[in-house]
């Protein structure tokens, strides 16, 4: 008998019948003699839908009153989620983040758990009730509801693992694990079997949405084993685990992109000390999350400043620069936003010295123009223009010798939620 986690995303809920499934399941893993708490993501694009709501009668929406939208997505879905099981005669309870012991800081759409209560949801399982918990939600100290970025639900279901002491955390999408690069990218991609913290922590970062990264860093501290898997079939999927010797050696253990950035120049700017601790003091107090930065070489006690942030927060860079060039006395400031960002990832690279040279080389042979590096010892970030980006991918995922025998199969998707994954990932 094992104490299980199960956490559910967008696409698993997305319909009555899906819920009815996702309950089905629940209720197996019960008979066979287990203890299992749920997670649910709120149904299909609902949180899109809410924010799009809120979009439409606010240009700048209060953070605190986002959270409070968002959070009711995941709330009907866990109520919808209990009553499905507790209609085949098992005992079910729904529980809200704040129900759930779910503690937060006050960063609101981004909050970090700062601890977990998870006495309510142990007392349910003692009883014999599946519980089944709103994902990507906390309560901040004054009591204000707090999410916890998107994709945040996979950050409860570790959470949750951790707090009740569960010997494992199931993580069902509509993909059968992790993949050595985004399947629907590059149908040749692989299934790994097992993958470390380190890696998969480097991927979720560097943009694979199979797994919020935060949920990785959290797994990762505290030891908790994620099994990455399909809602829709029961092929094991993989598992994310401390690093072992029977994990795959290779070099390179996949390939991320993301597409969620903006490119944003500083022409002109004099090439004077202080000119850099400037402008990225200013961009950090206005909470401008930087990635990547070069500054050119100097021409007539000139540079450039490159930078790249997430979309997201391009409104408030615009404005900060804008309230800077003066200052810095810089000619002007450009923006791209027809940019993605493509990432080798693995821990091998540490000591297998030709990464870059092979990368450089496998985009150069395919026609794709590099606009921005940077590199980590066990990552190799480039950008590329946005509609390069899949080329980029699968070039590359060739080159590193990533490609299975076999072609990726979808399972279960409509033709609708299918173009809605495609354009997420543009
Ligand atoms: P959920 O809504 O269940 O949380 P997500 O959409 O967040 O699911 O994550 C699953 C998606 O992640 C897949 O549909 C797939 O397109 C995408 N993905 C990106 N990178 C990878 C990868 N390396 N392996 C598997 N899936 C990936
Ligand atoms: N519903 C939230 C989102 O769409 C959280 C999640 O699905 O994990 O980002
Ligand atoms: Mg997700």
């Amino acid at each position: 008998m094992s104490l299980i986690v199960a956490k559910f995303g967008g696409t698993s809920v997305a319909s009555p019948e899906r819920i009815k499934m996702v309950a089905n399941r629940l209720i197996k893993m019960k008979q066979e003699g287990n203890d299992v708490v749920a997670v649910v993501s709120a149904m299909g694009k609902t949180t899109d839908e809410l924010m799009s709501l809120a979009a439409q009668l606010s240009q700048n929406p209060p953070a605190r009153e986002i959270d409070r939208l968002l959070s009711t997505g995941e709330q009907v879905s866990m109520t919808l989620l209990a009553m499905a099981i507790q209609a085949h005669g098992y005992r079910s309870m729904s529980f809200t983040g704040r129900q759930a012991g779910i503690h937060t800081d006050n960063e609101h759409a981004k909050a970090k758990i700062t601890l977990v209560h998870a006495d309510r949801i142990k007392a349910a399982i003692d009883q014999g009730i599946i519980p089944v918990v709103a994902g990507f939600q906390g309560i901040d100290k004054n009591g204000d509801i707090t999410t916890l970025g998107r994709g945040g639900s996979d950050t409860t279901a570790v959470a949750v693992a951790y707090g009740i002491g569960a010997d494992m955390c199931e993580i069902y999408s509509d993909v059968d694990g992790v993949y050595t690069t985004d399947p629907r990218v590059d149908p040749r991609a692989r299934k790994l079997d097992a993958i470390s913290y380190e890696d998969m922590l480097e991927l979720s970062s560097a943009g694979s949405g199979v797994l919020q990264s935060r949920a990785v860093e959290f797994a990762r501290k505290y030891h908790v084993v994620i099994h990455a898997r399909s809602a829709f079939t029961d092929t094991p999927g993989t598992l994310v685990k401390e690093a072992d010797p029977t994990m795959e050696q290779a070099v390179v253990t996949g390939i991320a992109h993301d597409t969620s950035e903006v490119k944003v120049t500083i022409r002109d700017a004099p090439d004077t000390p202080g000119v850099a601790a400037h402008v990225f003091t200013a961009l950090a107090s206005n909470n401008v999350n930087v990635d990547m930065i070069i500054q050119n070489v100097s021409e007539d006690g000139h540079t450039d400043i490159t930078f790249t942030c997430p979309e997201a927060d391009l409104p408030r860079a615009r404005t900060v620069i804008e309230g800077l060039l003066g200052t810095l006395k810089a000619r002007e400031y450009a923006v791209d936003e027809s940019i993605a960002k493509v990432s080798i990832v693995g821990t091998g690279m540490k000591s297998s010295p030709g990464v870059a040279a092979k990368a450089f080389q496998t985009l150069a042979d395919n026609d794709v123009n590099i606009l921005l590096i940077s590199t980590s010892p066990i990552r190799l970030s480039m950008v590329v223009k946005a509609e390069q980006v899949e080329r980029a991918v699968c070039c590359l995922h060739t080159a590193f010798g990533l490609d299975g025998d076999s072609v990726f199969e979808e399972k279960m998707l409509s033709a609708e939620e299918l173009a809605a994954k495609k354009q997420k990932g543009r």
